[in-house]
């Protein structure tokens, strides 16, 4: 077996339109082509002996063991490598269930497709799974201890890419709520939303997390002065900068017990708390000053220690953190007991667990010293032993819900020192015996102020109630209704979508909204171009969607991006699919024009419900969509009798309409005559049926996002597609005597296109100047020369510069013989080289002529029209 090319898909896509993040792995089983699996002896005994587990997978049979049960019957090596690619995620705590596998129109070249989580995980499985399946062909097994190592290389993927509990809390509830989230490129940036509507986080802090708050929340002197001022019961203290004035500073506090710590330090590192004698007071200096230069001295409080979550200006949560500690049984040492605690697997390294081992320090010895243990003690049943002074989670302590009993005037006050810092995310420290009574009863202290304070003692408390806090910090970054997207619309279809993406871009620009847009020229925001070149893919999409300033999204989606990695989002609010026609078929194991609909149809089916799918009614492929998607439906038509449409407005339904001249948007009963097509340059003075179906679809699209009819209109009346816009579509010049057509058609349908608008255009001779790429199937060319002989009078054939591979005039051959089947006495010649072909063009035109060239450079082309003296660029007026 030999993986040919493997693709990750990231949106919808060709195989799903709600699984969005799919391996498809292109798979040669060589060899095996022909040899279904109980054809290979040891096969099955062996792959049941690597993967018991495989019995889980039901399969087609739809039964416990269904799929093991297709194994031994015999089924294809990619069926299997698809399973055991899954299991292997499945193995590595990766839940993942979808996979498809089909043969490719290459015998014995398959597609694979798996589910991932983690892309990387995703890429690993599928090749582990080849190799998995290889060794039990080849050897009748797989080492155990191979096994093992791909299963925690697995691990190890997913746990690097883990986003940290707080963020994890907030991107799923973000997910729950429909609001789409990406990270950014710089580390641990989340943009949550699209566009202008688009919130930041970072841990805990969000775009609003005032600056100004953050620092005085991370200097907790200034914050505990600042607190002071205010009335705010907090500890008496001191900081100092030399051991020398140690002994003064304690004399400040009121003597013993005292704290040290570092002045910004966080996680509790340097910290010592309930220091009782010099020698421990020097030790706690030294401590405190690895981690920071300047020292704060403390009155220690004895009390509990409380985390109280302020959101929004309201406490959300409030949990007890009590620190890391063993409860004796009567039978096992200390020692033993914090072995016993770690092995329970909600602890794990740092942050990335519900819970962190628990370690031994410096204090904790001293602790235990002062409990009258060692660690070799055996403590007494129910005896609880304190191993850690603070009671950090990151230091092996537990969380205890205690929301609900906070006192009501502690709750004012927390609200109130937060308001005062500056902060819209907040964890306060507090220290008190009993928090359902006032701190000053109590003698309790607000310790510290945390900005971006983790959550996870919230979401997953070790006893007590979870709280939903990251749904408290989403309803203050999007409140009720307000939107977190942008509206997008996309625009597929064999040709026209440039320039249905252009013109779609331009109508909504009346509205006055910033609309950004991605095409195969370029990603532009609104008059400007970002970046220039093919951008049609998901990442030109999501440069628009994270752009701060657009309002609406307008993204050109072609067969190349949606193949290689699926939509750059979720869902659409507007998908049209303009039309599906043969190009580039048997590329990308696209072969048959009913895949190709199959793809493009996922720009139809990726709309949300309540959005629109704007089809061609004129298009069977493409009206056949309706029953695919979920969404609403609007049709356009050129024609004013479509049956199809007639009973779609019936029903109740909106269209546009080609009639009497007018471009019209039907609904009910009514038709609003959006502009005559004369009077849209587009259509060169209504002359380019396609430009008008073009224009229809457009409008259409904007209609059903409430732009006006008026804003359409002028939208239409003012789009000028000029060469410098859109080289190589429809550039029409005036050369006194004769005219000539620059058009990048490159596929019968748009060879159609064009010819639709050189018959309505001319009565005069029609000379085309033509040929096609060379990387197309030879039956493509024959059909060239058909449709060539058809439009018009005299051809002549040529080849491009780049034959794509194949032997020079072996295309022109094949046009000819189109030409000779369509009509036998058309007139024609060859000249393989496109300039020359161009230049006998142009000499031969007669008067009233129009010479039409379908270029391989349009630039080359548009120069040599140019040098001879153009008169006019025609762009017909409005
Ligand atoms: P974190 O960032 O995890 O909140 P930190 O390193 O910022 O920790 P502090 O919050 O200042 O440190 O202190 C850690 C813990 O030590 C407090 O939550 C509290 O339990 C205890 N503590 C600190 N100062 C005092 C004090 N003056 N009296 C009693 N306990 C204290
Ligand atoms: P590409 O696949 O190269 O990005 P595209 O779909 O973006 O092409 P455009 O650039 O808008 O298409 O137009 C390219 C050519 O296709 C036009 O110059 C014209 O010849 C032809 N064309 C445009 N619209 C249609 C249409 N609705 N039907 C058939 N042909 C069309
Ligand atoms: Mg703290
Ligand atoms: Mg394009």
């Amino acid at each position: 077996m030999r993986i040919l090319k493997i693709q990750t898909l990231r949106g919808p896509n060709y195989w799903s339109i709600r699984r969005h993040k799919l391996i498809v792995m292109r798979l040669d089983l060589e060899n095996l082509a022909e040899t279904p699996s109980n054809q290979i002896p040891g096969f099955y005994e062996g792959l049941v002996e690597a993967l018991p587990s495989l019995e889980g997978h039901y399969c087609s049979p739809g039964c416990r063991g269904g799929f093991l049960m297709r194994v031994r019957e015999g089924t294809m090596m990619g069926h299997i490598v698809e399973h055991v690619a899954l299991e292997l995620q499945e193995l590595a705590g990766m839940h993942v269930g979808f996979g498809r596998t089909r043969e490719t129109a290459t015998p014995g070249v398959y597609q694979v497709v798996i589910e991932y989580l983690n892309e990387e995980a995703g890429r690993y499985a599928g090749r582990a799974a080849v190799r998995l399946c290889q060794s039990i062909v080849d050897r009748g097994r797989y080492p155990k201890a191979e096994l093992e190592q791909d299963i925690q290389d697995l691990k190890d993927f997913w746990r690097d890419a883990s986003l940290g509990p707080s963020t994890e809390a907030i991107v799923k509830e973000a997910e729950k709520r429909g609001i789409p989230w990406m990270p950014l490129a710089a580390r641990f940036l989340i943009q949550l939303g699209y566009g202008v509507n688009q919130k930041r986080m970072q841990a805990t802090m969000t775009d609003s997390t005032g600056i100004l708050g953050v620092e005085l929340a991370c200097d907790k002197e200034a914050t505990k002065r600042i607190l002071a001022t205010n009335g705010v019961p907090v500890p008496r203290g001191t900081v100092i900068n030399f051991l020398d004035d140690l002994e003064e500073a304690i004399e400040y506090v009121g003597g013993y017990p005292i704290v040290i710590k570092p002045l910004d330090g966080n996680h509790g590192r340097g910290i010592t708390i309930d220091i009782r004698n010099w020698d421990d007071a020097e030790a706690a200096y030294q401590a405190a000053r690895q981690v920071s230069r300047s020292i704060i001295v403390e009155r220690y409080y004895v009390g509990r220690d409380h985390r109280v979550l302020v959101v929004d200006g309201k406490v959300v949560a409030v949990a007890e953190r009590v620190p890391a500690h063993v409860v004796g049984n009567g039978r096992s040492t200390i020692a033993e007991l914090i072995e016993e605690t770690n092995q329970d697997p909600n602890r794990g390294e740092g942050h990335d667990n519900v819970l962190t081992k628990i370690e031994l320090d410096r204090t904790s010895y001293q602790l235990l010293e002062r409990q009258g243990y060692t660690v070799n003690s055996v403590p007494p049943k129910g005896q609880i032993c304190y191993l850690r002074a603070t009671a950090n989670l990151s230091t092996g302590g537990i969380a205890v819900d205690r929301t609900d009993e906070i006192h009501p005037e502690n709750v004012w006050l927390a609200q109130r020192v937060v308001k005062i810092i500056g902060l819209d995310i907040a964890g306060l420290d507090v220290v008190t015996t009993d928090i359902s009574r006032p701190l000053r009863e109590m003698d309790g202290v607000i310790v510290e102020v945390n900005a971006a304070p983790g959550f996870r003692m919230h979401v997953a408390p070790s006893q007590g109630t979870p709280r939903n806090v990251a749904g408290a910090v989403m309803d203050m970054l999007f409140p009720n209704e307000k939107p977190s997207r942008v509206p997008i619309l996309t625009i597929t279809g064999t040709n026209g979508k440039t320039t249905t993406t252009r013109l779609l871009a331009h109508i909504y620009k009346q509205t006055g909204k910033v609309v950004g847009y991605t095409t195969t020229d370029g990603t532009y925001i609104g008059d400007f171009l970002v970046e220039a070149g093919d951008n049609t893919g998901p990442q030109s999409a999501h440069v628009i969607l994270q752009d701060p300033t657009v309002e609406v999204a307008v993204l050109e989606s072609a067969r190349g991006g949606i193949l290689r990695s699926g939509l750059g989002f979720d869902a659409a609010n507007v998908g049209v699919v303009l039309n599906v026609a043969a190009d580039h078929l048997g590329i990308g194991d696209i072969d048959t024009i009913e895949q190709l609909a199959n793809l493009k149809s996922v720009v139809a089916e990726a709309v949300f419900p309540d959005g629109y799918a704007v089809l061609n009614a004129d298009d069977h492929r493409v009206a056949a969509m309706a029953e695919k998607t979920k969404a609403n439906i609007a049709y356009f038509t050129m024609n004013p009798d479509s049956e199809l449409v007639r009973k779609h407005i019936q029903k109740g339904g909106v269209a546009a309409v080609y009639e009497n001249g007018y471009l019209s948007i039907v609904k009910g009963d009514w038709t609003h005559r959006i502009e005559r097509a004369e009077n849209i340059p587009l259509t060169m003075g209504g002359k380019a049926p396609f430009m008008i179906a073009n224009a229809l679809a457009a409008s259409l699209a904007a209609f059903v996002q409430n732009v006006s009819i008026e804003q359409i209109r002028a939208g239409l009346r003012t789009f000028r597609a000029s060469v410098s816009q859109t080289p190589g579509r429809m550039n029409l010049f005036n050369l006194g005597k004769y005219h000539a057509l620059v058009d990048y058609a490159h596929n019968p349908a748009s060879y159609e296109a064009v010819g639709s608008f050189v018959r309505n255009w001319t009565s005069g001779q029609r000379i085309g100047v033509v040929g096609g790429p060379g990387d197309r199937r030879d039956e493509d060319f024959v059909t060239l020369g058909k449709l060539a002989a058809d439009i018009f009078d005299y051809i002549i054939v040529k080849e491009d510069d780049d034959t794509r591979g194949r032997s020079r005039g072996s295309a022109a051959d094949l046009i000819i013989r189109g030409i000779n089947q369509a009509k036998p006495n058309c007139r024609y010649e060859s000249i393989l080289d496109e300039t020359q072909a161009i230049n006998k063009g142009l000499d031969m035109a007669p008067d009233g002529s129009l010479v039409v060239i379908l270029p391989e450079s349009v630039s080359r082309a548009i120069r040599l029209i140019k040098v001879r003296g153009v008169q006019e660029e025609i762009q017909p007026q409005s």
